[in-house]
């Protein structure tokens, strides 16, 4: 599994020549697949960040490509397609492409698409990779945690409890759920741990010992949210 940037899908030698020409010139990674299931098999295989796929393919089609993508991406999906095939376009974007590109094409504007896809797969990226809860924000790419400014260390256990429980911020866990998660067992002699843990993470994040974002709920276990006075 590796991330890069584009997967050309294009069964026509000298369009891919070109294009990979043209990517590597602008510094992306990417790889070339020349027919569908080629496609489908590095689709499952890495992870790219935009896709240009060309609808007339042998055997699997683009569209059909585009249906299996979509089953478990959102990743941008450019179409190439002929300037005839107004059903295929219309199909493609029902089908959940983002954008096409009408062969033959100009160079300047398949890039000028290719930025703005990967433009918007970034910004999509950055959303999805940030937790946060009041002043705390936990970027999930770098696993680094922040409190305003500065950086706090967590062990690995703290780590995952952190996150745990901001990701269900505002919904009362119960204490065998987060032990389960935490800890991957769930056992009456175990849950000592962690209230040892909700500890360590309060005298970390919380601001004050009365401003908690870490509330107890009697009985049952523990929710993250914005500050209450405890
Ligand atoms: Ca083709």
């Amino acid at each position: 599994m590796s991330k890069k940037d584009i997967l050309i899908v294009e069964d026509e030698a000298s369009i891919v020549r070109i294009l990979e020409l043209e990517f590597a010139h602008e510094g992306y990674t990417f790889d070339s697949a020349m027919d569908g299931s080629a496609a489908l098999t590095a689709f499952e295989e890495n992870s790219y960040s935009l896709i240009l796929l060309d609808l007339m393919l042998p055997e699997i089609s683009g569209l059909e490509v585009c249906r299996n993508i979509r089953k478990d991406s959102d990743v941008p999906i450019i179409m190439l397609t002929a300037r005839r095939d107004l059903t295929d376009k219309v199909a493609g974007l029902d089908l959940g492409a983002d954008d096409y590109i009408t062969k033959p094409f100009e160079m300047e504007e398949l890039l000028a698409r290719v930025r703005a896809g990967l433009r918007r797969n970034q910004t999509k990226e950055d959303e999805t990779s940030i937790l946060q809860v009041a002043d705390v924000s936990i970027n999930m790419l770098t696993r680094q945690v922040l409190k305003g400014d500065a950086l706090l260390e967590f062990t690995k256990t703290e780590f995952l409890l952190l996150v745990y429980l901001v990701s269900n911020k505002g919904i009362v866990l119960t204490r065998d759920q987060i032990i389960e998660h935490v800890w991957g067992y769930d056992t009456e002699s175990s849950t000592n741990i962690l209230d040892v843990y909700i500890r360590y993470l309060r005298q970390k994040i919380d601001c004050t010992q009365e401003l908690s974002l870490i509330h107890t709920i009697r009985g049952v276990g523990y929710s993250m949210s914005e500050p209450q006075i405890v």
